[in-house]
């Protein structure tokens, strides 16, 4: 069965730019795996460990068949190959790879959480997936994307990310 799975995608080091072309580019070859839609890209400070540099973010639908874990090794594949390497929680990275929502799925593995646990509080993800997941919902209790990111933008306001 096919359903509709949102990818997001990071990264601070290097040529942000081409980075983040690249991991698409790879994800794209994942057998079994069609691209439908990408966002814009958005620059977006840090969050989290607030002491490194600006991050260029974006978002993607695909379409595929695989599994959730199936899917996740390939994406963390694709994130050694282009030379990530975790030294530290939330530090720098060439390239992260997150499954935002797979389908209407909740998933609580060890190595697997989704919908990401993050997300809801993310501005860098939230207003990347509005962009092209207008009516999407959250499957654990059917509040909508735009609901969740009203209230994150009511609170925080919006200063630290900005479409490029
Ligand atoms: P965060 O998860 O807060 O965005 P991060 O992306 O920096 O932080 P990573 O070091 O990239 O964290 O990931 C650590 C592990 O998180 C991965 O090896 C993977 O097993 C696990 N993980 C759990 N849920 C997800 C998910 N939805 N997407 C990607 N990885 C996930
Ligand atoms: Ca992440
Ligand atoms: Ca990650």
């Amino acid at each position: 069965m096919k359903r509709d799975i949102y990818i997001g995608l990071g990264s601070n080091m290097g040529f942000k730019r081409r980075n983040i072309e690249t991991a698409i580019d790879n994800i794209e070859k994942i057998p079994g795996v069609d691209l439908v839609k990408k966002s814009s890209l958005y620059e977006t400070d840090p969050w989290g460990k607030t002491d490194q540099d600006k991050f260029l973010n974006q978002v993607i639908m695909i379409e595929t068949a695989l599994g959730a874990d199936e899917l996740l090794d390939y994406l963390l594949e694709i994130e050694i190959k282009m030379g990530r390497q975790r030294l530290e929680k939330w530090g720098p990275r060439v390239i992260d790879l997150d499954i935002l929502l797979y389908g209407n799925q909740v998933i609580q593995t060890d190595r697997l959480r989704v919908p990401h646990p993050h997300m809801r509080e993310r501005l860098f993800v939230l207003i990347p997936l509005q962009e092209i997941g207008t009516d999407l919902r959250f499957p654990e209790d059917g509040i909508t994307i735009e609901e969740v990111l009203s209230r994150v933008l009511a609170r925080d306001g919006n200063t630290d990310i900005r479409k490029i």
